[in-house]
């Protein structure tokens, strides 16, 4: 269980964005025996093959020995996590005050409490894609002898005004501003005979470093998709190697064990399948996320290859619509510091297994796919028999709040899918905390959930 954690937890730190997921993911299926589906003419029982949508989301499927129309069993998590995006013309350099400070302009992705991510050390990870079609790689801050980047705040002596403001407003999205340079030296900038500060060129040195370094300009960054996220590694959390403290849990705890579960399992007669979906945090649209025909389009080009004598369209809705998926995301913790939050007795606790979702999203469970009892009681059976431990819950009290997973973009084809993961407290702070435990079991469960028959 150690190892498995410990790999988790190696994972998540060297694969902070979705597109180094995709990466060392498709690492870890070609050692497993899956092949890209591109290089693939045709397809029969045991193959196993990926789908790469654009580097950003990942589809893994394990051909089974039976019909592929009688469904398939599919674990889908999702590997994009909260954090500050690098907006398109991202550098600007403080000309008024002439402090020579020159700043990385972000946007926030997904839903964050924007005061938890100023005096933090952050790192910067993506891509720059110049009109050549080359791409420069950018992993700046988790190296031992990288520098790392920061949002400053207002010191409390001086911030009387500040702390008055509700924590909405506390820090301002605008504000979201990380440090990139500053002016080395006053010899440089000051004109002492008519003791004035230049106008400073701290951008133009900035653009000097990247050009040397990565040979790229100011105007590539249009074409761009650079993250700030928190700089450092998961580690473990408290004394007792129970916890895990890591940036990104959400959601890939559930996409790690999901992934790990599928390359080590083999497909019996129904085929396997695992989707690690981007875009989840900002309501998975776009091409690569699940509000999309990602997932048609994927078994579409499965049921290409495989000797199917009926009409293939009917094929490939007749294997989604009798498809079962663990739609899996995390759910909320306990949290004994905030107990008024919480229906004790439908909650989520850590170290007590992985947690069931019958229904997720708010308001009288809009947004919700809202599992079938039928199907909830054969994954029941299917981890009482495998030993597994779960626990049933709802995110908080009704009313309190809520949110939407991936499940009911599933749901839209007629497919059995019950949400399920791993209880994370402090969810989507930059640093989020899950139980060993719950990890394993997950693992377990989807292990388990892919022998289905
Ligand atoms: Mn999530
Ligand atoms: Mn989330």
């Amino acid at each position: 269980m150690e190892k498995l954690v410990e790999n988790y937890m190696d994972f998540i730190s060297r694969n902070k964005t979705e597109r180094l997921c995709v990466r060392s993911a498709i690492e870890i299926a070609k050692k497993n025996g899956y092949k890209d589906i591109e290089k693939v003419k045709t397809l029969k029982a045991g193959d196993k093959v990926y789908i790469d949508k654009m580097g950003k989301s990942l589809i893994l499927f394990d051909i089974g020995t039976g019909d592929i129309s009688k469904g398939m069993n599919i674990l889908g998590a999702h590997i994009d996590s909260p954090r500050l995006d690098a907006k398109q013309s991202p550098f600007y350099e403080d000309k008024l005050y002439k402090t020579g400070i020159v700043y990385l302009n972000t946007h926030y992705y997904g839903g964050i409490k924007k005061y938890q991510w100023v005096a933090l050390q952050l790192a910067l990870y993506g891509v720059v894609v110049k009109t050549d079609g080359t791409t420069v790689d950018i992993a700046i801050g988790d190296e031992p002898d990288d520098p790392v980047f920061c949002i400053s705040d207002i010191l409390p002596h001086i911030a009387q005004e500040q702390m008055k403001k509700p924590a909405s407003e506390f820090i301002e999205a605008e504000k979201l501003d990380a440090v990139l340079a500053c002016y080395p030296n006053v010899k440089d900038y000051h004109d002492p005979e008519n003791n004035k500060y230049t106008a400073g060129d701290g951008k133009n040195r900035i653009m000097k470093i990247l050009e040397d370094k990565y040979g790229i300009k100011e105007e590539d960054f249009a074409s761009a998709e650079l993250e700030l996220v928190p700089a450092g590694k998961a580690r473990w959390l408290g004394l007792d190697k129970t916890l895990v403290l890591g940036y990104g849990q959400d959601d890939r705890v559930c996409a790690y064990t999901s992934l790990i579960a599928m390359v080590e399992g083999k497909a019996g007669s129904r085929t396997n399948c695992c989707i690690l979906a981007d875009k989840e945090e900002i309501g998975s649209a776009g091409a690569t996320g699940m509000n999309s025909h990602l997932l048609d389009n994927a078994v579409a080009e499965v049921v290409a290859r495989l000797n199917v004598k009926a009409n293939p369209e009917l094929v490939i809705r007749r294997a989604l619509a009798n498809s079962l998926m663990l739609s899996s995301d995390v759910n909320s913790a306990f949290d004994p510091l905030n107990p008024g939050l919480f229906d004790i007795h439908n909650s989520s606790f850590l170290s007590r297994g992985v947690v069931f979702n019958k229904y997720t999203g708010s308001r009288g469970k809009s947004g919700a796919s809202d599992a079938n009892p039928e199907f909830i009681a054969k994954v029941r059976g299917q981890l009482y028999a495998n030993d597994v431990y779960f626990q049933n819950a709802e995110m908080a009290k009704v009313d309190v709040g809520g949110g939407g997973t991936i499940a009911h973009y599933a749901a839209e084809y007629g497919m059995s899918v019950l949400d399920c993961g791993v209880s994370v407290l402090s969810m989507h702070a930059p640093w989020e905390i899950t139980s060993a435990f719950d990890i394993e079991q997950a693992y377990k469960c989807y292990k388990a959930f892919i022998c289905l028959e």
